[in-house]
């Protein structure tokens, strides 16, 4: 089941006379499309479980329109979109079984829903199975690890074959490995069953590595939205752009003279479109050519060797994020004894900015540099 949000805004309204009104949500605009997995991604309070929270009717719109398929869903109660939620904290039914939690919802169905129980039975245990709970169907919540725990709550949610899987920061609450672990149980899962599947992450590795599609918001205002590698290779501001990508993408203060794009004096790029105007210049860790007399000229601080490859870490005036993190292959010498070092940088991997609206300056990439 498609899901689409038209124009939705939420907006909490102020308590007090001296502060504003909250606009969790801001004229938000998309289709989520039938079928996929889909990471609602953005820093915490941009409103991501808001959003969620809109397409389960669990908050009631402020403005806009929530459609299921072509059915407007605005004005429907929770319990009646037929939607599974999953939240951090597993939320289980600390006094009843594994069985028990995921037969819950089944035997809440009424009217012609209602089932007998031995279907209850063996939707539980298929659903048990799916998520590989079923040899734990006896135990109690509290006997079971984590991991588990949150597998049992994907059960419970799925259990009545929802059209819409929400997930609200499902792995927040997991050690790093099972973090890893349950990420590619949820997008297996989510594969075998094919329900249309949100997932709230502020983890941009988490989104990158299990999604169809990402979905960026920042201040309650959609950003951007594509498949990951889309948007990480095509920001569209910077914001997006330093949200993606560990290491993160340097920035440095530079400016476009005579169609010459420049970081301090070190000319970066030339026969560039763009007017005159300062601007952000991003260069993502893996755009950097180790070369003597590069164009692009840092302070030499340290390196790291990583096996497969080597990171530089430098410094220069220019940069406002901090030490720069330069990603090279480990066939590379770096001279450590050297004060500096010096680049040649990867025309695809320089994005440039507009320095006031953090809006891609498009006139200002070049792409066939030679
Ligand atoms: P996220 O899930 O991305 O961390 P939320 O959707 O929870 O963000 O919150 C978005 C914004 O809305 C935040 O500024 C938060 O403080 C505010 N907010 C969320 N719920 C309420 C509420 N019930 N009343 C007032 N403000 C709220
Ligand atoms: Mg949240």
């Amino acid at each position: 089941m498609n899901v689409t949000l038209k124009n939705v805004t939420k907006k909490f309204p102020s308590r007090t006379k001296n502060t504003p009104d909250v606009y969790a949500v801001n004229d938000f605009t998309l289709e989520f499309p039938d079928g996929k997995l889909i990471a609602l991604l953005g820093p915490s309070g941009c409103g991501k479980s808001t959003t969620l929270n809109l397409i389960s009717g669990l908050l009631k719109v402020t403005d806009g329109k929530v459609l299921f398929g072509d059915e407007d869903v605005t004005d429907l109660a929770a319990e009646k979109r037929g939607v599974g939620l999953v939240f951090q904290n597993y939320a289980l039914y600390p006094h009843l079984t594994v069985r028990q939690n995921i037969l819950f919802p089944l035997q809440n169905l009424k009217g012609k829903e209602k089932m007998s129980k031995s279907q209850m039975n063996e939707k539980a245990e298929n659903i048990a199975r799916l998520v590989q709970v079923d040899n734990l169907m006896d135990r109690k919540p509290s006997e079971l690890s984590g991991g588990q725990q949150q597998r049992v709550a994907i059960a419970r949610a799925l259990v009545k074959m929802p059209k819409v899987l929400l997930l609200d920061e499902p792995l927040s609450n997991l050690d790093a490995r099972l973090r890893l672990q349950t990420r590619e149980e949820i997008r297996r899962i989510q594969k075998e069953t094919g329900i249309t599947t949100l997932f709230v992450t502020h983890d941009q590795d988490e989104a990158m590595s299990i999604s169809d599609m990402i979905v960026v918001m920042k201040d309650g205002v959609l950003q951007q939205t594509g498949l990951p590698q889309e948007v990480y290779d095509n920001p569209e501001n910077l914001f997006v752009a330093q949200f993606l990508g560990t290491p993160p993408i340097s920035t440095f203060d530079g400016e476009v003279r005579n169609g010459t794009l420049y970081i301090g004096d070190d000319v970066v790029f030339e026969g560039l479109s763009c007017q005159e105007k300062k601007v952000t210049v991003g260069i993502r860790p893996e755009g950097y050519v180790l070369k003597e007399n590069g164009a692009f000229r840092c302070s030499l601080k340290r390196v790291e060797v990583m096996g497969r490859d080597i990171t530089v870490i430098s410094e220069n005036e220019n940069c406002n994020s901090g030490e720069i993190r330069s990603i090279i292959g480990s066939d590379n010498k770096v001279d450590v004894t050297k004060e500096w070092v010096c680049f040649d940088l990867k025309p695809e991997k320089v994005y440039v900015f507009d320095r006031e609206s953090g809006k891609r300056l498009r006139e200002a990439e070049v792409r066939s540099n030679g």
